[in-house]
């Protein structure tokens, strides 16, 4: 567990921040400087928040009461959203889509209600171990919380599939790629995130598993990046980071750079 307490560090010669022994569950990568203090700590949704267990967009859609072929809707689904990705010309948008298919549904409600109902479908979610207990701990240290999210759903979905698990509450914004027709690593949405909590890229951290997304996406965007990985591998790139295996393990190190 890192340790708490104690003056800030000046970076090592090698460029880490904290020796092994005084910081054995944080690797910090080619650290030119101190991260900064943070005001913010915006985060990923998927693999970092929740855990996604066996997505199945087929049974999303059975859960809208289909009036064709479930296979016909399926593969236009599916092609549809594989095309807007291959071509990597923004997010597909389920919303959107819904309401180009409305007539293929039998189930009632409004385009967002068919949309909730379908994320519900489509998969399990389960929250990632000391997630919650970590979001009260950095909110109750008066941190501003935001959510920027790569997904097909709308952020206020996304939120509901927060809300389900109690991790809402503590959370500023719930924002999703497919509110904005743009995708992580793309520096704008993280642009647009700190503009909902008022706040300079240099105030921000940002956490997440993916790499190219969140790590190299917040770089480049100018939020502090931790990447939330829990395998040993080596990190793809050099890009400055602290690294973190686990939310008690980022909750320590935010409340101590805090303490500092
Ligand atoms: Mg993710």
């Amino acid at each position: 567990m890192v340790q708490s307490g104690g003056g800030r560090s000046r970076p090592r010669a090698n460029g880490s921040l904290f020796s092994a022994a005084e910081r054995p569950d944080v690797r910090w990568r080619d650290l030119q400087s101190i991260p900064p203090r943070p005001a913010a700590v915006l985060l990923d949704i998927g693999e970092t928040i929740l855990r996604e267990y066996s997505y199945d967009l087929s049974a999303g859609l059975l859960a809208l009461d289909i009036r064709q072929d479930a296979d016909t809707l399926l593969r236009d689904l599916q092609d549809s959203l594989d095309h807007v990705h291959d071509s990597n010309s923004g997010e597909f948008r389920v919303a959107r889509w819904l309401a180009d298919n409305r007539e293929s549904f039998a189930k009632q409600g409004s385009i967002p209600e068919l949309e909730l109902a379908l994320f519900h479908a489509t998969a399990r979610r389960e929250p990632m171990p000391g997630v919650a207990q970590a979001l009260c701990t950095l909110s109750g240290a008066g941190l501003a919380l935001g959510c920027i999210s790569n997904a097909v759903f709308s952020g206020p979905v996304l939120r509901s599939g927060l809300e389900h698990h109690g991790l809402a509450s503590d959370l500023g914004f719930v924002l999703s790629s497919a509110d904005l027709d743009i995708r992580k690593p793309d520096p704008r949405i993280f642009s647009a995130g700190l503009s909902k909590v008022g706040l300079p890229a240099s105030s921000a951290w940002f956490v997440g598993d993916s790499w190219t997304a969140d790590v190299e996406g917040a770089a480049a965007a100018g939020l502090f990046p931790v990447w939330l990985s829990r395998s040993k591998e080596p990190a793809p790139s050099e890009v400055p980071c602290a690294r973190v295996g686990s939310w008690p393990e980022l909750c320590s190190l935010v409340v101590n750079s805090l303490a500092a």
